[in-house]
């Protein structure tokens, strides 16, 4: 399992091995891999932790990506542009 951290947020992520673990997202309380990488519209690919996922509008972009903060461990918001 790889660790990282947020494209958003800055918190420190794990990231589940294997492409098949991206999806089993809610299937465990979160303290394996809590992170995906979202590919977005523009091309680009920003890896996020589960809250800031939550935090994110229907349809991100790498400008959401940049004001999400968090705010504290289990929440992410988007701040001010
Ligand atoms: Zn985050």
């Amino acid at each position: 399992m790889a660790r990282d951290s947020c494209d958003g947020c800055g918190r420190p992520v794990s990231v589940a091995g294997g492409i098949a673990n991206l999806w089993t997202f809610g299937e465990d309380d979160g303290s394996e891999g809590s992170a995906m990488m979202l590919e977005f519209e523009d091309g680009s690919d920003h890896l996020l932790c589960y809250p800031c996922i939550a935090a994110l509008p229907d349809e991100p972009t790498a400008e959401d990506v940049a004001r999400l903060e968090q705010i504290d461990e289990e929440s992410s918001r988007l701040g001010p542009v």
